[in-house]
Formats: C-alpha cells, sequence, structure tokens
C-alpha cells in the first residue's frame, strides 16, 4: 500500500508511489504539450438570474481534449498543472480563449444585459505578479469591458493573502473587473474577511445546495448564510441546482443567482451560443414555463 512514514524524516517510497510520480510526471509532460496544441477548450456553464428567470452569465471551466482518453474534467488534470507549475500559463490561455469569445458574442450577438462571464482564478495565479496586466492587454486587444468578466477566486486563497494578492485584486478591481468568492461555506473563510474582500457575489457552494431539500436546519443554515452574504453587500449565487425544489427555494431565500445541472450542464461554447441566441432552451423549460 502506499504510505509515507514521516519519522525521524525520513520518508518509505513503495514501489506504488514511484509508479504514481511517474504517472504524474507523464501526465504534467502531456499537459504541457496538450497547452501547445491547443487540445483545452472552455465550457460554459449558464448562470440564472432567479428574480428574472433569464441567463445572466456563465462560467467558463476548462476541459482538456485528450487525444485517447476523450474528454477530460480538470479534477483528471488540474493538480498535475499545479505540481508541474503549468497552472499561471493554463489560466492565461482560459483568459485569453474567454476573452476572445466575450468579444466574438458581444459582436456579433445581442446579449442579455449585464450578461457577463465568471472565470475561476488559481490562487497560483494571482500570486502572480502581472495577473491584472495581463488581463488589462487581453480586454483591450478584444474589445471587451471588465465587467463583462467575473474572476471567481476561493476562500483559502483569502487566507494566506499577501502583497501581491492584494495588489493583484486592487488592479483587478480598477480595471473593472469583479471578484466573487468560489465555493463559499467549504472552510476556509473567516466570517472577518467578507468585511474586507472587494468581490461583488459569493458563490455557495454546491454540497450546501443539495442539501436544502432533505433536511429543515440545512436549510436555515443556507438561509443564514444568504443573511451573511447580504450583509456583506455581496450578492449570492448558488452552484449545484439539479432540482427545480431547489431553485425555487433559493428564490423565497433571496439568493439572486443560480446554476446547476437543472438548469443545464456545462456545455461547448456553440452550445452556449445558442442558449444566448434563443435557438436552444434551458433544461429546466421542459420542466417548469418559467425557463422558456
Ligand atoms: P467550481 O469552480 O466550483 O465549478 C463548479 C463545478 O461544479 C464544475 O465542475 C461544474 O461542472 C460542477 N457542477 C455544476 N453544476 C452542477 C450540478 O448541478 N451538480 C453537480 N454535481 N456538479 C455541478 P468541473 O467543471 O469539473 O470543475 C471542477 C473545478 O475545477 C471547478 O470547481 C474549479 O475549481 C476548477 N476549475 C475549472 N475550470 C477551471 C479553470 O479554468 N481554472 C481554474 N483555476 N480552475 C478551474
Ligand atoms: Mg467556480
Ligand atoms: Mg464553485
Ligand atoms: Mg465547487
Amino acid at each position: 500500500q502506499a504510505k509515507s512514514e514521516g519519522k525521524g524524516g525520513v520518508s518509505i517510497f513503495t514501489p506504488a508511489m514511484h509508479q504514481a510520480a511517474r504517472e504524474r510526471m507523464h501526465l504534467v509532460s502531456e499537459l504541457r504539450r496538450a497547452l501547445a496544441a491547443d487540445q483545452l477548450e472552455a465550457f460554459y456553464q449558464p448562470i440564472v438570474d432567479l428574480r428574472t428567470d433569464r441567463v445572466a452569465g456563465a462560467e467558463a471551466l476548462v476541459r482538456w481534449r485528450h487525444p485517447e482518453r476523450g474528454l477530460l474534467a480538470p479534477d483528471a488534470f488540474l493538480d498535475a498543472a499545479e505540481e508541474g507549475g503549468l497552472m499561471v500559463e493554463l489560466g492565461r490561455w482560459m483568459l485569453g480563449n474567454v476573452v476572445g469569445q466575450v468579444g466574438r458574442w458581444t459582436r456579433e450577438l445581442e446579449l442579455p444585459e449585464n450578461f457577463r462571464v465568471h472565470v475561476n482564478i488559481s490562487p497560483s495565479e494571482l500570486r502572480h505578479g502581472d495577473l491584472a496586466a495581463f488581463a488589462t492587454r487581453l480586454l483591450q486587444e478584444q474589445g471587451v469591458e471588465g465587467w463583462r468578466l467575473t474572476l471567481e477566486i476561493t476562500e483559502s486563497l483569502l487566507v494566506t493573502r499577501g502583497d501581491v494578492v492584494d495588489r493583484n485584486m486592487e488592479a483587478l478591481r480598477a480595471i473593472g473587473i469583479p471578484l466573487e468568492i468560489d465555493d463559499f461555506g467549504t472552510g476556509y473563510s473567516s466570517i472577518s474577511y467578507l468585511q474586507s474582500l472587494p468581490a461583488e457575489n459569493a458563490k455557495i457552494d454546491r454540497s450546501l445546495t443539495q442539501g436544502l431539500l432533505v433536511e429543515d436546519q440545512q436549510r436555515q443554515f443556507v438561509s443564514a448564510i444568504l443573511d451573511l452574504i447580504h450583509t456583506a453587500g455581496m450578492g449570492a449565487v448558488a452552484e449545484g441546482v439539479e432540482e427545480r425544489g431547489q431553485a425555487d427555494l433559493l428564490r423565497s431565500l433571496r439568493c439572486e443567482y443560480a446554476q446547476g445541472y437543472y438548469f443545464s450542464r456545462p456545455v461547448p461554447a456553440e452550445t452556449m451560443r445558442e442558449y444566448l441566441t434563443g435557438a436552444r432552451q434551458l433544461a429546466a423549460a421542459a420542466d417548469d414555463a418559467r425557463w422558456a
């Protein structure tokens, strides 16, 4: 069994650990090539405004079209990206791709008012010196305004935030790119961070959303979290909405936005475009005329 013993600072590596390490190294080099060969792709998951029942935005989620293994979700390769020092490059690829896409959509479509695309940013990207400068250049090149994006950052980042992170967050704000706290309620956050953080929205983790219909206590808990978010002057997005009942409950609790399989799974850019033009309806429309 693969297990490391830290006793006396000595680690024992089993053959299984060697094997795992070799596989990771292989994955890292494959990923490095994938970045160069444009095998990554941005998928989009609609975010719905529960007050108007309209698409208010989308979250961009990275996928890897692996030549042999097919479409890979981030779980299969983000750790390797982090370990291999490829996270910054991957993040830049994603941001460049998304800003390009948003530029095309703004030029070619009548986007819903306030439509924006949420992009996940890893802590390493914010710790890297010039994310704001990079984003500024992209936005200028594509003629996209900063508010068309929202950068999702995780709570864990906030706890270890240093000068570079703070400077990046300030600079992003200065160019009009809103920030959002992702996976809110999953652990790291201390309530005091909420007050000092320049974020526009907080995204409630799906582990909280999904317990909503099961227990009354969970519902009160989510209600309290929504109050907290609102008290801090932020809007709330609930992720992982899979059922109509969850959407209805969240609306009654004054949660502004929701995303999840009930509305749509993450889809390729062409499918997202169909949602935006009205050529395709949200999955929820089959269930509830409100979403049609
Ligand atoms: P996240 O940012 O919390 O994204 C939400 C995840 O929940 C996505 O998984 C999405 O497909 C999934 N999801 C959405 N609705 C539902 C639902 O109703 N039920 C269930 N069970 N799941 C739902 P995905 O695409 O596999 O991404 C996983 C994580 O990988 C993301 O979690 C995010 O932390 C990270 N990630 C994805 N794309 C990027 C990226 O471009 N850059 C960075 N740094 N991280 C990324
Ligand atoms: Mg996210
Ligand atoms: Mg999330
Ligand atoms: Mg999550």
